[in-house]
């Protein structure tokens, strides 16, 4: 049997749809309001509100109608400058969760990352995410710049950016990874939505997406076990001496996989580079290596 197959792990991979599907049966019936998402873009790429774009379970048309009001988000919205910021001083006053993506730049008072203007005054990414992130009913950091500072926070750092957390003094919900799977955001804010905070670890991560290693779900682990290691890509056997980081990497890829469940790295024969994982990238570096002696 596949460990995709085994009925516990499709528990888990079925768990952010079955959330999903609640949520909109609920609202359906008139038994959930509809709530105000801003998602803000600080430092970064915006590969997460991209991932998001990907998801095909349920797909981004199906979010936007079913699940919540997108308020604000500076790469999806029709309007820009400050018709787009008056969206944000709106709903600053109203309920709203806050989805932040990317890290938050420091250095000179936070001018490193301009994410709009205000009365003719510069608004840095810090501002938005202190002046938001504290009139939120939620903040959930997604990805891994946005949860730890990622590669935006990576060596030498010249923008001094700092994780989402270290701005904020309140519960923060981590969702690492480069980028986030749409399923690991979707899953999260459908549990808000329904049932309020998801289970966390002690570093805030859902337990229903971050529970286990990549490494005791990988298909690969009889080849651990037995000693039997890849020398090159490209070969079918663990590549934990190509510097695999799936043994420190806690998240559940092996089951849910990417792209429309399609596959992921090391089924496609690549080392885990732990972009899930605190620390990423600096601590995981070499992302590959031959030094297999
Ligand atoms: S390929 Fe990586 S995650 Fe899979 S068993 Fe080997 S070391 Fe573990």
């Amino acid at each position: 049997m596949k460990i995709s197959e085994c009925p516990v792990n499709k528990l888990g991979v079925s768990a952010a749809q079955k959330l999903i599907d609640r949520v909109v049966a609920e609202a359906r019936k008139g038994r959930l309001k509809k709530r105000n998402l801003v998602w803000l873009e600080a430092t970064g790429c915006s590969g997460n509100i991209i991932s998001l774009l990907n998801g095909s379970n349920p797909d981004f048309r199906y979010f936007i109608r079913d699940m919540v009001n997108l308020v604000y988000n500076n790469s999806l919205m029709a309007s820009e400058g400050e018709a787009a910021f008056e969206h944000l001083v709106r709903v600053s006053t109203a309920d709203f969760i806050l989805a932040v993506e990317g890290a938050v730049a420091t250095k000179d008072k936070g001018l490193y990352n301009v994410i709009g203007n205000w009365k003719g005054k510069p608004v840095t990414a810090i501002d938005a995410v202190r002046w938001l992130g504290e009139r939120a009913a939620h903040v959930i950091a997604v990805g891994a710049c946005a949860t730890h500072g990622g590669p935006s926070a990576a060596k030498p750092n010249p923008s001094q950016s700092v994780s989402v957390q270290s701005v904020l003094k309140r519960k923060v919900i981590k969702l690492p990874g480069c980028p986030c799977h749409p399923d690991w955001f979707l899953g999260t804010l459908a549990h808000l939505l329904l049932y309020g905070q998801p289970l966390l670890d002690e570093f805030d991560r859902p337990l229903m997406f971050y529970g286990t290693l990549i490494h005791d779900l990988c298909p690969r682990r009889s080849f651990f076990e037995k000693g039997i290691f890849a020398e090159k890509l490209g070969e079918k056997t663990c590549m934990f001496k190509l510097g695999c980081r799936g043994p420190v990497t806690r998240v559940d890829c092996p089951v849910r996989q990417w792209n429309d469940y399609v596959n992921w790295p090391i089924g496609d024969d690549t080392p885990c580079i732990g972009c899930a994982q605190f620390g990423f990238p600096d601590a995981m570096e070499p992302f590959i290596s031959y030094d297999i002696t």
